[in-house]
């Protein structure tokens, strides 16, 4: 049934989204399931993200722009949602932005036609 509701609903990527996430302090799971990561700091400014993980070790900043690229090629049907391929754009971040992305619905958002 969940399957379902699923198909009829959009990701919700956004950078709005993310400050939202920020503000509420969410939490979401690396891709490889080990590691607990929230975002910690939102730069306005240089529209980037920090992420802290569970052992309190605080990113470099994520670039949204970065972000956007991997997002738009994911949907577009050109790369998996895995951390390898990620990490081909985003040396380092593949990882996380496969958590981010999952978290976000992406994987369970149709391709775009
Ligand atoms: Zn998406």
């Amino acid at each position: 049934m969940t399957k379902i509701i699923e198909i009829f609903l959009k990701c919700s990527f956004s950078w709005e989204k993310l400050k939202e996430m920020k503000e509420k302090e969410v939490k979401f799971w690396a891709a490889d399931g080990l590691n607990l990561l929230q975002i910690v700091e939102i730069d306005e400014k240089g529209r980037s993200v920090y992420v802290i993980n569970q052992s309190g070790k605080i990113s470099w900043p994520l670039k949204y722009r970065k972000l956007e690229e991997v997002h738009t090629k994911f949907h577009n049907g050109e790369i998996a949602l895995l951390a390898y391929e990620i990490d081909k754009l985003a040396p380092m971040w593949g990882n996380y932005i496969a958590g981010l992305l999952k978290y976000l619905g992406c994987d369970t958002t149709p391709l775009s036609t």
